[in-house]
């Protein structure tokens, strides 16, 4: 085959359903701020990055298992993942919501108690809306596979809230101002951070780079104006 030797390829996991930091456009490209973020990481950097979906409650069993290299969709930095994988740097800082309907008199958390509460797989607000749950403060809590369906399930009142990222939750607000409605309440702050199989320093050390460089060099805020223009 033509031309030099092909760059390094990477392999990232990430799962499409979490608008704007990846979704599908109309011709089912993956496209979003991590994935513009991860291609101006690997053009700084000289690497390939080879995108791949996998579901989020996949996502670091398939790092650990080598089928990705590296898992860039959202995921927030937390204590139980650091046991199993390496995060780079923070890139973004997001937090948990509720999002509800205008109807249902929610008005935070401590008015979940008797609600069915929706979540997506594997996520933070899964691990929230279980603690609360235990506690006796969320009437039960239905597990959906990704964003879309727990806000459609949230709309059809198959449940009354539903417990997820900020940024997500208002970009799907935004696209059913009727119908949903993010409480101001920030349940639990975080950071996103890009996954790496534990122990792999030489990928770590190539992301933090690139993405400091990425950071000094303005791209880092051009992606950031794309993406959530004014909100940012
Ligand atoms: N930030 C959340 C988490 O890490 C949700 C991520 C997602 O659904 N893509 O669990």
């Amino acid at each position: 085959t033509g031309g030099d030797d092909a760059a390094r390829t990477v392999v990232v996991g990430t799962e499409p359903t979490f608008p704007p930091f990846e979704m599908k456009d109309e011709n089912d490209v993956t496209v979003g701020f991590d994935i513009d973020l991860f291609k101006a990481i690997a053009e700084d950097q000289g690497f390939t990055p080879d995108f791949r979906d996998v579901g989020f409650d996949s996502l670091i069993p398939s790092l650990n298992s080598g089928q990705i290299d590296v898992a860039v969709s959202g995921m927030s930095i937390t204590e139980e993942r650091q046991q199993t994988v390496d995060f780079t740097d923070p890139y973004v800082n997001a937090g948990l919501v509720i999002a509800t309907r205008p109807d249902t008199g929610i008005g935070g958390v401590d008015d979940l108690a008797g609600r069915q509460v929706g979540v997506n797989i594997g996520t933070t607000g899964a691990t929230a809306a279980e603690e609360l749950a235990a506690e006796g403060k969320i009437g039960g809590v239905q597990t959906f596979q990704d964003v879309g369906l727990s806000m459609e399930a949230l709309v059809a009142g198959k449940v009354d809230a539903v417990i997820n990222d900020k940024p997500v939750s208002e970009t799907y607000a935004k696209s059913r101002p009727d119908k949903v409605i993010i409480l101001p309440e920030v349940l639990v702050a975080d950071d996103y951070g890009m996954a790496v199989r534990k122990g792999n320093t030489e990928l770590l050390e190539t992301l933090n780079a690139g993405l400091a460089n990425v950071k000094a060099s303005g791209q880092f805020d051009t992606i950031q104006d794309r993406w959530f223009g004014d909100d940012a």
